[in-house]
């Protein structure tokens, strides 16, 4: 395991990247292991290269629901995966997604709460378990690289037996884990340049949103946040927004359900975004098009689309999408 270098994060540069790029598609779709690029025809060619965005779990919060799966959201460059935040279930949804998980390459988490980080250890394993024998680097802030080293220890049963039965390769050695706590230029490969931004998140410090650079598009994830002036010059002319947010007038509602959770609506107003104030950040970083995720409260279907959208639409001229679990961008 080793440390990544940290410098610091030139907004100027970034910008200069995204400019000139390809205009999005525009639609959004959902994605289906159908749509898995298998080779062969045109269209599925076509897939293999330049950059997709799919939502793997777009609700906000640990509590497993019926409606939306746990944050994560994987990056495609080229056919390879950039996947950001590990919600329970994102082995299954990358699954559903079409993407193979013996290609997983690079995970990235925004913060260690577990609705984003509960089944990080999880995909590694069960990555390995389906075939995996090329390296995989992680990146987030500390505690991961201990946070990794204990999930290997917690499942050497496991990992030893199947190496001794299945002849599968060691997995610990597979795994390069990239610890950081400052803003800056996280990885850059053949593919796309990541940068982070520190984000305001109390009490979870520090808490990150990470922007991706393609040749042809450029894609934010707000991880968790108020609305952010850092995130505002991250995000500053990106092609994708995906921005965490809640629906204040509907979460005395979803308190009254949980139990427990007097000091819940507490939090939640103090260290999230609400369906207003991300249109005002949308205009404010001038990007093309917003994508609301991390939906709190996730599992309340009455509140509609429409109500989701109303509240950004009030400040932000862009295309708004309500984002759905498999949908691609
Ligand atoms: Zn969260
Ligand atoms: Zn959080």
């Amino acid at each position: 395991m080793k440390k990544m270098t940290r410098r610091r994060f030139v907004a100027a540069g970034i910008s200069a990247l995204a400019a000139g790029q390809a205009l999005l598609s525009g639609g959004a779709k959902t994605a289906s292991a159908g749509q898995a690029a298998t080779g062969g025809s045109s269209s599925a060619d076509k897939k293999l290269s330049g950059t997709r965005l799919i939502l793997l779990g777009t609700a906000g919060g640990p509590r497993p629901n019926k409606v939306r799966s746990s944050p994560a959201q994987v990056i495609l460059v080229n056919s390879v995966p950039y996947v950001v935040d590990c919600g329970s279930g994102v082995s299954r949804q990358l699954v559903m997604a079409g993407v193979p998980l013996l290609k997983l390459r690079r995970v990235f988490l925004t913060h260690h709460h577990s609705d984003h980080n509960a089944d990080y250890g999880n995909l590694l394993l069960l990555a390995w378990a389906s075939g995996l024998k090329t390296p995989v680097d992680t990146y987030g802030p500390p505690p991961i690289e201990k946070m990794t080293k204990l999930y290997f220890e917690l499942n050497a049963y496991d990992i030893d037996t199947r190496i001794a039965d299945e002849q599968r390769v060691p997995l610990v050695p597979l795994v390069t884990v990239h610890e950081f706590d400052k803003e800056g230029l996280v990885m850059r490969d053949e593919n796309v340049k990541v940068t982070a931004t520190l984000v305001h998140h109390p009490p979870v410090v520090p808490a990150f949103a990470f922007r991706f650079d393609a040749a042809d598009r450029s894609i934010v994830i707000s991880g968790d946040t108020t609305p952010s002036d850092n995130l505002i010059k991250l995000a500053q002319g990106a092609d994708v927004l995906v921005h965490e947010v809640i629906h204040k007038p509907s979460l005395a509602k979803l308190i009254a359900r949980i139990p427990n959770a007097e000091k819940l609506l507490e939090h939640i107003v103090a260290s999230h975004t609400t369906h207003d104030d991300v249109g005002k950040v949308a205009k404010a970083a001038g990007v093309k098009t917003l994508v609301l995720s991390h939906i709190v409260p996730s599992d309340d279907t009455s509140v509609t689309d429409e109500m989701w959208i109303e509240g950004a639409r009030a400040h932000f001229d862009g295309k708004v999408i309500v984002g759905k679990d498999l949908m691609e961008i």
